[in-house]
């Protein structure tokens, strides 16, 4: 059977030897959630996790805090760098992350319950369905469809761990949407897209008064960010296009006919920010050598070093780890965490 590294090979020496330059737009020189021309350059950085060639800048607005990539990834671009992150290639990875994310799913759950109780819920940005699998057995008569731009969501639907599914941009598929559902999240979604505004536009037609909206984000402000600096895995490059601080969101929802009902903080701390940087510290010391975009064909050499900086990573791995699940108990206590959750109810 042919390696898949290598049936991958000819399609990404291609696109590279193209050019990677054209997967940028022309800088911008406002920021693009409050306009303020007050912008600074935050972190630059590469693609750390998958190794794929290309430099990014995350700047910051020194006027509303918002950070966004710049210049931004055209969609080729993104079709690019996200090609075999959470399929193909990837797939076993972000099946191994997804699975690993059960306590945040039920944090979700635990945040709503509080609240209400759904009876058609869409999840927006659903990957393979892993949340979804998990809310149908909290609440097994509410029905939960997917929307996904990636064949994931189809998948999803294969599993039964979704209703429905719908393949496409949402903002392009919302008028079909409208009126059908008391319950939208979007978990870790609008900092992916490219014009977070549109998808609150679209969001705020869909549901009708009433229903709830819940938001999950990297939070921007975390201390890990700042500690962690350009190994922390949430900056997430290049496929992170805007990184939206909690009064910013709160504001744009309030703008769009939304009242916050509920903000976590520490609550919805994802953890692993240790364990993951460390890991993205040894993938560049030796990357994967059989990874299809990297130069250098693999060789023998590049394998043992690879092995080897595995065998040493691993027991460090594991005292990360470890480290992770007792700062987390802390931090789930705390405003601090790495990421955060809104909740807010369609205004009548
Ligand atoms: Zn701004």
């Amino acid at each position: 059977m042919t390696d898949p590294h290598e049936a991958a090979r000819p399609y990404y020496q291609a696109e590279l030897s193209a050019g990677i330059e054209r997967f940028l737009e022309r800088r911008r020189d406002t920021c693009p959630w409050c306009g303020s021309t007050q912008i600074s350059v935050r972190l630059r950085t590469s693609d750390l996790v998958q190794r794929k060639p290309g430099r990014f800048i995350l700047e910051e607005c020194r006027t509303c805090r918002h950070i966004f990539q710049n210049p931004r990834l055209t969609p080729a671009g993104l079709d690019f760098y996200y090609r075999d992150f959470y399929d193909g290639l990837g797939r076993e990875m972000a099946e191994k992350t997804f699975t690993a994310a059960e306590h945040c799913y039920r944090g979700r759950v635990d945040l709503l319950k509080r609240f209400t109780t759904p009876t058609a819920w869409l999840d927006i940005g659903a990957g393979h369905g892993h949340f979804c699998r998990l809310a149908r057995g909290v609440w097994p008569d509410a029905v939960f469809d997917g929307l996904d731009q990636s064949v994931s969501v189809e998948e999803a639907k294969r599993l039964g761990r979704i209703d429905h599914s719908y393949r496409g941009e949402f903002v392009a598929l919302a008028d079909e949407l409208a009126g059908r559902y008391d319950v939208v999240s979007m978990h870790h979604y609008l900092e992916h897209t490219r014009e977070p505004f549109d998808e609150l536009d679209a969001v705020s037609k869909i549901l009708p008064a009433g229903s709830h909206l819940l938001i999950e984000l990297p939070d921007p402000e975390s201390l890990f960010g700042r500690v962690l600096g350009g190994w922390w895995m949430s900056w997430f490059q290049p496929q992170h296009q805007h990184m939206i601080p909690v009064r910013n969101l709160v504001q744009a929802l309030s703008d769009r006919g939304f009242s916050t009902v509920a903000v976590e903080r520490g609550a919805a701390h994802h953890g692993g920010d240790l364990f993951l940087s460390l890991a993205l510290v040894l993938t560049t010391v030796a990357p994967d050598p059989r990874l299809p975009w990297l130069a250098d064909t693999p060789t023998r050499w590049r394998q043992l070093r690879h092995s080897a900086v595995g065998a040493v990573g691993r027991p460090l791995l594991v005292g990360a780890y470890a480290l992770d699940s007792l700062l987390s108990k802390l931090v789930r206590r705390t405003r601090g965490g790495d990421a955060y959750r809104v909740l807010a109810r369609k205004d009548g």
